[in-house]
C-alpha cells in the first residue's frame, strides 16, 4: 500500500485521528438541464476514487454540488416559463438523486444559490483577491458565449462562432473587475512544471502549459446585475455588478468547506490535506487549471494537487446536445442493469481521459458477457461447488502441495496492480486486469475440473486415486475461494455493491483497509444464493 511520504510540512500540520486526510471533488454542473451519462461518468469516476482512498486509510471529504448562479439558468427558467429558483431547485434535486441511483458515496453536495456557507465563501475569497491589489475595475468590450459564460478572442473562434456551442457570441460592453491573472504566469507554470499541481493527462498539462506560454491576460470577474437579471452574488461593496459564475463556481470547493465561515472542522480538508483533487471535463480546463490555481494564489491559499481531466461521451455516435435529443438519462440505465452495471460500462469501456461513445447495445452486451457470463458465472459455479463438494465450507489447502498454481500467484500481484492504475486514474486498466484474473480462474476451474475430481473422490475403485482426488479438489475449490475474495476486495471501490454481496457470500462482514488485505476465508459458510447479474 502506497502511503504519503511524511514531510516535515505534513508533520507540523493538525490531523484528525492521526490519519491523513484527502479532498476530492466533482465539478459543479451548470443545472438548466436534468443529469446525462456523461455527468454520470464523472461522478462515478470521482466515487470510485473516493472509495479507493478511503481503503488505503485515509481520511476523505468527497465534495458535490451544482452551480446554480449562471446567466444560463436564467435563461432556461426564461425559456420554460418558470422563476429561476424552481428551474434550478428541480434539476438540482435531479442531480442530488443520482446518489442513490449510481451508488455514489459524496460527503456533501452545495447548491450555490441556496447554500449560506456559499456566499460567504465566495465574498472572502473576492475579499481576498481584492486585498492582494489583484482586483480592479475597467471598461471592457468583447465578445461573450453565454453557453460557456466566457468571452471569446476572435481567433479562438470556429468561423466566428464558439467552439463549444457553435453559436455567434454576442458583443458586449461594459464596465467589470478584473483578476490580474497576468501577474500569476511564472508562478503557475513553476507548479505545473514542478509537479505541485499535477493535470492528468499529459495531453491535458502540455496544453495547459501553451495557454500559459501564449500569455495570461487578465479576465473579468463580474457582470451587470441587469445583464444577469440580478441572479448571482453581488460584488462586495457594488450591487450594479455580480461576481462572474465562474469565480462564483470554482469558490464553491472552499466554500463547501466553510472557508467563509472560518469553521476549522472541514477547512482542514483544504489547508492541511494530504491531497486536494478536482475530476473535471476537458471542456472546463482551462477555469480549473489556470483561472483557479491563480485566484488561490493570490488568496495565499494552497493549489489543487491534482486535476484529473475526462473526456466527453458522445451517444450512438453523436455529441450530446440539446439539439441533437439525445442527452440520455443515466437513472433509468441504471435501473434498468443494476448501478454497478452502469458503473462497469462507463469504467470500463471508456478510457477515461479519452472521448467515448456510449451504446446501449453495447451496454447490455458487457453486462451480458462479461458480468454476466464472465464474472457472474465464475462465483456461482465456484459457491455451487463448494455448497456441493465441501458441505459449504471453504475448505483449507493442503499445506504441501509440490507447486503453488499460477493462479494463487495471480491474485496476490492483482491488488498491488489495481491500485496503481485506479491511482493513475486508469479506471479501464483496472478493470482489465480484473477480467484478465477472472478469465483466468474461469480457465482453471475448466483445466482443474472439480466435477471429475468429485466424482473420482467418491468412487472405492481406487482408494489411493480417490484420497488424491479429495486432496486436489479440495486445493482447487480453497484456491477459488481465495480469487473470489481478491476479486471481491478490487471491485470494491469500483462495483461497491457487488463487491459486498460476493464477499458476504463469501462470509466476510468485517470492515477491512487496503485491497491487498489478506482475508481468510477457510471454513467460511458460503452461500451460493442469488446470481449476481440476472440477464434482463
Ligand atoms: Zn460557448
Amino acid at each position: 500500500m502506497k502511503q504519503p511520504e511524511h514531510t516535515p510540512e505534513h508533520q507540523a500540520s493538525p490531523r484528525q485521528n492521526g490519519r491523513e486526510s484527502r479532498y476530492l471533488t466533482t465539478s459543479i454542473p451548470y443545472v438548466n438541464a436534468a443529469p446525462h451519462v456523461g455527468f454520470a461518468l464523472e461522478m462515478i469516476q470521482a466515487d470510485c476514487l473516493a472509495r479507493l482512498y478511503r481503503l488505503q486509510g485515509y481520511e476523505v471529504r468527497f465534495q458535490a454540488g451544482s452551480d446554480e448562479n449562471s446567466l444560463k439558468n436564467v435563461q432556461a427558467a426564461e425559456a420554460a416559463c418558470v422563476p429561476v429558483e424552481t428551474l434550478v431547485r428541480g434539476n438540482a434535486e435531479r442531480f442530488y438523486a443520482l446518489k442513490d441511483a449510481l451508488d455514489l458515496s459524496f460527503d456533501d453536495f452545495i447548491r450555490t444559490s441556496l447554500d449560506r456557507r456559499h456566499r460567504t465563501g465566495v465574498e472572502r475569497l473576492w475579499a481576498a483577491c481584492a486585498a492582494k491589489g489583484d482586483i480592479y475595475k475597467r471598461a471592457y468590450a468583447g465578445l461573450y458565449c453565454t453557453g460557456c459564460e466566457q468571452f471569446y478572442k476572435p481567433a479562438e473562434l470556429t468561423n466566428g462562432c464558439c467552439p463549444e456551442h457553435g453559436s455567434a457570441p454576442e458583443r458586449i460592453s461594459e464596465e467589470n473587475y478584473f483578476f490580474r491573472l497576468s501577474r500569476y504566469e511564472e508562478a503557475l507554470r513553476r507548479a505545473i512544471v514542478s509537479g505541485d499541481m499535477e493535470i492528468c493527462p499529459g495531453s491535458r498539462r502540455n496544453e495547459v502549459l501553451a495557454w500559459i506560454d501564449g500569455g495570461l491576460e487578465d479576465f473579468s470577474i463580474s457582470r451587470s446585475a441587469v445583464r444577469a437579471r440580478g441572479w448571482g452574488i453581488p460584488v462586495p461593496g457594488d450591487a450594479d455588478q455580480v461576481i462572474y459564475v465562474w469565480f462564483d463556481a470554482l469558490g464553491n470547493y472552499l466554500a463547501a468547506l466553510d472557508y467563509g465561515t472560518n469553521g476549522d472542522k472541514l477547512y482542514r480538508f483544504w489547508h492541511d490535506a494530504a491531497a486536494r483533487e478536482h475530476v473535471i471535463g476537458k471542456g472546463i480546463t482551462r477555469f480549473h487549471a489556470v483561472y483557479w490555481p491563480a485566484m488561490l494564489l493570490s488568496a495565499g491559499l494552497p493549489l489543487p494537487t491534482r486535476i484529473l481531466v475526462h473526456g466527453y461521451v458522445t451517444v450512438e455516435g453523436r455529441k450530446i446536445g440539446k439539439s441533437a435529443g439525445n442527452a440520455i438519462d443515466p437513472v433509468p440505465l441504471a435501473q434498468a442493469l443494476g448501478a454497478d452495471a452502469l458503473r462497469y460500462y462507463l469504467l470500463r469501456h471508456f478510457r477515461s481521459t479519452e472521448d467515448g461513445d456510449f451504446s446501449r447495445d453495447r451496454y447490455l452486451q458487457a453486462h451480458n458477457a462479461e458480468l454476466a457470463g464472465q464474472l457472474g458465472n465464475l462465483v456461482h459455479r465456484t459457491l455451487s461447488m463448494i455448497e456441493r463438494y465441501s458441505d459449504g465450507l471453504v475448505p483449507v489447502a493442503a499445506a504441501n502441495r509440490e507447486r503453488r498454481p499460477d493462479i494463487l500467484r495471480a491474485a496476490g500481484a492483482l491488488p498491488a496492480t489495481v491500485d496503481t492504475h485506479l491511482e493513475s486514474f486508469a479506471f479501464h486498466d483496472a478493470l482489465a486486469a480484473i477480467w484478465s484474473f477472472i478469465a483466468a480462474a474461469n480457465k482453471y476451474v475448466a483445466d482443474t475440473r472439480p466435477w471429475s475430481l468429485a466424482g473420482l473422490a467418491a468412487s472405492d475403485d481406487d482408494p489411493k486415486a480417490s484420497a488424491a482426488a479429495r486432496i486436489e479438489l479440495r486445493n482447487c475449490l480453497a484456491d477459488l475461494a481465495r480469487a473470489l475474495v481478491v476479486i471481491g476486495q478490487c471491485l470494491a471501490p469500483l462495483l461497491p455493491s457487488t463487491s459486498g454481496k460476493l464477499l458476504r457470500q463469501l462470509g466476510i462482514d468485517r470492515v477491512w483497509l487496503g485491497l491487498g488485505t489478506e482475508l481468510d476465508v477457510s471454513g467460511n459458510r458460503v452461500s451460493a444464493g442469488a446470481i449476481l447479474f440476472p440477464r434482463p
